[in-house]
């Protein structure tokens, strides 16, 4: 059920609406609308009477939410939710809006140079979002798992250097704490979709989340996900479409674009989209990211590497620096196209030469 306020009501009124929520044994949410607030009601087996809301002040109705996911549902919340990304050096930056981003980097990180040399690939093209695994869920135990920790260490400093914002793969509870101090996101990996205690634990954390969805999932199940992060505090959800399973062998996974006109109906969450593991191989990924941003997506991640040939990890489907630049190029227009921004700086040749070495 969703208790819709007054435009006027006072902070005094809300909180006697949550309190009674509270009394009856469920949890209330309290969401901001343009110009309204609506309180989230969850925990409740059946179906809530209305009566007892309708006649406290400050209330003028009481809905109730069909779907099953409630809190990131467009019932709860018609207007888009703006997601900020921030941290303590004042790099900021919001998902969501007419304002597009792209989150770029190599899958893993691997070294000293390679990640600075990324670093500065980004800074120099006006990319805000840096991406690195650190702790990779490997399919074989045999593959490189990551430099974990010092890896997590090499991602911030250099992205500390270069003013950028963060964003790594939290693979497991016991690493959070970790993750978390040097990550301006929390990444939950397509693997742990469904991991409910880590969506859990995630949510106790001040952090936006980027939600990937599983391997297999529904978007039932995707929105599910995420509705177990906000349900349990942690209202600063993005979702990121990156492939599917299906019968298709000639892509390492399907990506289904159809996702992103879907969850934006849907829920008031940002979609992004991974062409980059959507389609693993790297010829893909351009053709597929202007389709995403054609089809309405709030952004992108895509992964670049120095030298792929001798990536660690998904060298297969990583960009060269070249062909990054290139693309961030081709994208602006697309993005214009469809009444969105995607301010990056369009590199001349000398440039992108000294950067791509
Ligand atoms: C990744 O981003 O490197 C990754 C492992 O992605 P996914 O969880 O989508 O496979
Ligand atoms: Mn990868």
């Amino acid at each position: 059920m969703l208790i819709v306020m007054d435009k006027n009501a006072n902070q005094e009124q809300i909180a006697q609406v949550c309190e009674r929520i509270r009394a009856m044994g469920f949890k209330p949410h309290v969401i901001a609308g343009e110009d309204r607030v609506a309180i989230g009601i969850t925990g409740n087996k059946g179906a809530l009477d209305k009566e007892p809301f309708l006649s406290m002040s400050g209330v003028v109705d009481a809905v109730r939410i069909t779907k099953p996911y409630k809190l990131v549902s467009r019932e709860v919340k018609p207007t888009d939710t703006v997601v900020t990304i921030k941290n303590s050096n004042g790099a900021e930056v919001k998902i969501g809006g007419d304002e597009l981003h792209i989150m770029a980097g190599p899958c893993s990180v691997e070294s000293e140079t390679q990640i600075n040399e990324i670093a500065h690939l980004l800074k120099a093209s006006g990319v805000k979002i840096m991406r690195g695994g650190a702790f990779k869920p490997r399919t074989s135990p045999y593959a490189f798992q990551g430099l974990k920790l010092k890896g997590l260490e090499l991602l911030k400093d250099a992205a500390e250097k270069t003013g950028l914002l963060v964003v790594t793969e939290v693979k497991d509870t016991e690493n959070l704490p970790a993750v978390a101090e040097h990550a301006d996101i929390l990444q939950i990996g397509a693997r742990n979709m469904q991991n409910f205690s880590l969506l859990e634990a995630v949510a106790h954390y001040n952090k936006p989340v980027l939600l990937k969805r599983g391997l297999a999932a529904t978007i039932e199940e995707f929105l599910m996900a995420a509705e177990y992060i906000v349900s349990n505090g942690n209202p600063n959800v993005i979702f990121c479409e990156r492939g599917i399973r299906t019968y298709e062998t000639y892509t390492r996974n399907t990506l289904d674009l159809s996702c992103v006109p879907v969850i934006q109906h849907l829920s008031h969450l940002p979609i992004i989209v991974d062409p980059s593991h959507g389609v693993g191989l790297w010829e893909y990924v351009a053709p597929m990211s202007k389709a995403a941003i054609a089809c309405g997506a709030n952004g992108l991640m895509i992964e670049v590497h120095p030298n792929p040939a001798e990536a660690l990890s998904d060298g297969p489907q990583s960009l060269k620096p070249k062909k990054f630049i290139s693309l961030l190029r081709e994208l602006k227009p697309v993005a214009e196209a469809v009444g969105k921004r995607l301010n990056v700086n369009v590199l001349n040749e000398t440039k992108s030469l000294e950067l791509c070495a």
